[in-house]
């Protein structure tokens, strides 16, 4: 018998030894800046005009602790943190403890579960209405921002209606008939003639319906059109001189949406941190939440002057299963260990500031932050089916 326990011992210590061999261990350099920052105020419950939705996508506690060692330093907070009300939320689709983008984002656009892979849809596959198109309905100003494809599985699920996340043409398509203002983000593949299947030549149709093809920052600068299609790169965003950050996006973004007085509801996404939590690369992921944190400043700047706008900011689901695991080099680094390179099902954070945000406290269903907004808004109440 103790030969056998002997045996079980070095089998099972043997396991964990080859698991964490194929994970891997990588270092973030601490910044000394330690800026501190206050938490901002708590806002009077008014009636909101505007929503901005962030969706930092992979985006769990450890890509935003260590993306604030790595920017902000050990007493610092990035902007993201200093919103005053924060909450936690659970991200399980309808078929998977593990979620993906596309249910994830579905869960906040039609506050309903659906499966891995839907965008807009339920999991019988019958459309469901998303917040998006119901504040068109009622005249608010609309827009979409993203670092990836702006075809890619979160913004697809706010203005499109198609069974497999991959369906990216048909996704391009979907958005002509959306009424979104502005479009802002990668893909230009999905909707030019020469890379399209069906060389449709969807970006013709868009200007046709009134848009301003905008190909890169320098036109985006100096654009004042009602209705814009930003595309920035082939797919996603590939961070060269000719594409405008996060914050640039935003920024232009949030000067079309507010000439509404009916007010507008905005999504901007943080895509590619989840391709750096896919990739297990603290490089790109400090590179990714400095970006998306960027944005975040001018949109809480905005909300901060504006006073009616509901800012929340949450993510789909963790990548990577990212942990902070020791100190070296007398502080100056961190370790960090990958345990995964796929989604994880941890819990992610959510933040937000403005009137009602602390309609968003404690542990919520991610649909719950879906049907809060829509309320919120005055959208009626979610999920409808069409
Ligand atoms: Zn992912």
């Amino acid at each position: 018998m103790k030969k056998f326990l002997a045996f079980l011992l070095i089998t099972i210590s043997f396991t964990a030894t080859q698991e964490s061999a194929d994970h891997k261990i990588e270092t973030i350099d601490v910044s000394e800046e330690n800026a501190t920052k206050d938490l901002l105020p708590l806002v009077e419950d008014k009636q909101i005009k505007n929503v901005i939705l962030m969706i930092g996508d992979g985006t769990g506690l450890a890509q935003i602790a260590s993306g604030q060692l790595a920017v902000a330093g050990p007493d610092g907070l990035l902007h993201m943190q200093t919103m005053p009300v924060t909450g936690i939320v659970k991200t399980h689709s309808s078929d998977n403890l593990i979620t993906d983008s596309a249910a994830g984002a579905t869960a906040y656009s039609c506050g309903l579960k659906t499966y891995n892979g839907a965008i807009g849809v339920d999991p019988n596959q019958i459309p469901c209405k998303t917040i998006l198109e119901l504040a068109e309905e009622k005249g608010l100003s609309t827009g979409l921002v993203s670092t990836s494809s702006i075809t890619h599985a979160t913004p697809a699920s706010f203005a499109s209606h198609v069974v497999q996340r991959s369906m990216q043409e048909d996704i391009a398509a979907d958005f002509l008939d959306s009424g979104v203002e502005v479009f802002l983000g990668g893909g230009v593949k999905w909707f030019h003639k020469d890379m399209r299947s069906d060389s449709l030549d969807l970006l013709h149709e868009f200007q046709n319906k009134g848009y301003e093809i905008i190909l890169d920052k320098d036109r985006l600068s100096t654009s004042s059109s009602n209705n814009m299609l930003g595309l920035f790169s082939e797919d996603g965003l590939e961070r060269t001189e000719n594409e405008p950050s996060s914050k640039e996006m935003v920024s232009k973004a949030l000067e079309n949406l507010n000439t509404n007085d009916n007010g507008f509801f905005l999504m901007v996404e943080g895509s590619q941190i989840d391709w750096a939590g896919h990739d297990n690369n603290v490089e790109y992921l400090k590179r990714e939440v400095q970006d998306f944190d960027e944005a975040v400043q001018e949109v809480l700047e905005f909300a901060r002057e504006d006073g009616e706008t509901l800012v929340v900011l949450t993510a789909d689901h963790e990548t990577g299963g990212m942990t902070m695991q020791r100190q070296v080099a007398e502080g100056d680094s961190l370790e960090v260990f990958w345990t995964t390179d796929y989604h994880t099902g941890i819990p992610v954070p959510l933040m937000a500031y403005g009137p009602k945000a602390t309609e968003f406290m404690g542990w919520r269903d991610n649909t719950y932050v879906g049907i809060k907004i829509a309320e919120l808004l005055g959208l009626g109440e979610f999920p409808i089916l069409e």
